[in-house]
This record gives C-alpha cells, sequence and structure tokens, in this order.
C-alpha cells in the first residue's frame, strides 16, 4: 500500500483520496462519512472507502495539520507497527506550513456524556484553549493488561513525544482467534503487542502504560472526525472506537445546530 499525504488549500480538511479509483474517488475525514467502528475506522462506503485511517488521522490532528489530502492505492491504509510513529516521521520530514486562514476553535457549553457497555466518555468545556485527554483502561480483574490511567494535554510536542509511539495492543485470546481465521499470517508476535496474562509476549513495551496511550492516540484520531479544533477536557473510561465515534457525531450535530442559529441570527 502507498500512502501520501498531499498539501491542500486552506479550509479544505483532511480528505482521502482512493488513487486507484481515480481523482475523484474521495471521502472527507468527518463522522458522518464514517461507515465502520468494528476495531478499525472505516470512512466512505464501498468502492470508494478506506480502511484504518485512524492513526494517520491521529497524526495529522496531534500535528495540528489542518488540511491535506491522503491519498491511498488501496482500500486500507498502511498497519505499520500499530502505532502513529512513522506517520509523525514522515510529517516532520516534508515540514509544515501555516496557511492564511482561521481555523474554527470550538467546545461544548456544558459536558456531555456517551456511554455503551459499561465505558463512559465525556468531553468538559474548557476554560482555554486547549484539548486535554484522560484514559482509564480497565478491562475488568484479571485481564491484561490490568488497570491503567494516562492523562495529556495535547500539543504537536506531546503527541510526538508521549503518544506517536504507542501501538495498539491485543489479548493473547484475540491474536489465537485471528490466526484461527487465516488472518495475520506473515505476522510474528513480535511484530504485535499482544498481551498474555504476565504482559506483553515476545515484545518489550515502549512506555509502561503504552496500552492506556494507544487509547489516547485512537481518540485524538476519532475526535478529529468533528472536522474543528476540539477544546476541553475528554475523560475517557474503556472507551474504543464506537462510543468515540458517537461522541464525535453527537459533538458534530451540536456545532451543526449552532452555525444553523447563527446564519439565522
Ligand atoms: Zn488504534
Amino acid at each position: 500500500v502507498r500512502l501520501r499525504l498531499v498539501p491542500a488549500p486552506a479550509s479544505t480538511g483532511v480528505v482521502f483520496v482512493r488513487t486507484d479509483l481515480g481523482p475523484r474517488a474521495t471521502i472527507p475525514a468527518v463522522a458522518e462519512h464514517v461507515s465502520g467502528t468494528q476495531r478499525r475506522i472505516t470512512l466512505g462506503t464501498p468502492p470508494v472507502c478506506v480502511n484504518l485511517v485512524e492513526h494517520v488521522l491521529a497524526a495529522l490532528a496531534g500535528l495540528h495539520i489542518d488540511n491535506c489530502y491522503v491519498e491511498v492505492n488501496a482500500p486500507e491504509a498502511p498497519g505499520l507497527d500499530g502505532s502513529a510513529q512513522a506517520f509523525v516521521e514522515a510529517i516532520h520530514a516534508a515540514g509544515v506550513c501555516l496557511q492564511p486562514a482561521r481555523r474554527a476553535q470550538w467546545t461544548v457549553e456544558s459536558p456531555i456524556l456517551v456511554r455503551q457497555q459499561g465505558a463512559t466518555l465525556a468531553l468538559h468545556p474548557a476554560g482555554r484553549p486547549e484539548l486535554r485527554i484522560s484514559y482509564f483502561l480497565d478491562h475488568g480483574p484479571f485481564v491484561p493488561p490490568g488497570q491503567q490511567t494516562q492523562t495529556t494535554l495535547i500539543t504537536p510536542e506531546s503527541f510526538a513525544n508521549e503518544i506517536a509511539r504507542c501501538r495498539t495492543f491485543l489479548l493473547e485470546t484475540e491474536a489465537l482467534e485471528f490466526k484461527r481465521q487465516g488472518l495475520g499470517k506473515n505476522t510474528t508476535l513480535s511484530d504485535l503487542l499482544v498481551f498474555g496474562q504476565r504482559g506483553p509476549l515476545h515484545n518489550k513495551l515502549r512506555f509502561a502504560n503504552e496500552p492506556a496511550r494507544h487509547k489516547i492516540l485512537d481518540l485524538v484520531g476519532d475526535l478529529s472526525l468533528v472536522g474543528v479544533d476540539l477544546c476541553g477536557h475528554v475523560v475517557a473510561y474503556r472507551s474504543g472506537h464506537p462510543l468515540n465515534l458517537e461522541l464525535a457525531r453527537a459533538l458534530r450535530q451540536q456545532l451543526g445546530a449552532l452555525v444553523e442559529r447563527q446564519r439565522v441570527a
């Protein structure tokens, strides 16, 4: 798979382009174009769709890149090592430029909370124009990797240094199930962060709480689908892509209503 990040004019937002289907096979990276949230985010509908977009979205949002065409020549973005590190390195190598337009910054007036099956996800209003994310990881007693927390104020520096390198993780039981289904034939345990009862199998953690940090990485990508610079404090307890998207959709609805009210006024 070949993925190329191409400069876009101000106010374009992030737009995926399936170059193998032609230059008009585009999908804007906003919540209403999400068609799947099971283990990964899928944008668009077949044939014009791209799977596994969350880590490249996280790299763009984490580094405050508002406008970009993401060209990809296959229905799935590269998985790499399960983190956003390679995307961040590519962006740093290419450089970033300031464009002559303002980007909307937005937060909620009062806290908003969504919940699903024992998981909750909230956005609390911010007194200042910044985004802070707290994640509480807890799959239940005796389920690895155990309880972990992480709070990060998201800036391009903190994202690059503390979040981008954190990899997707899965449980040994899930890895065995994937093998049984014939998935990941060319993958060994050390290519993936797989947790057994006593910790990672054939692998070393990049941070003691790498899984909780990866969940923040996913949130940065998923919440970028609101399409604005979100401010406030996100507090997540056990949330994953489906709940993250529920919040992104709710926020986009609030934002749409606000824009409509301002237009009428
Ligand atoms: Zn992820």
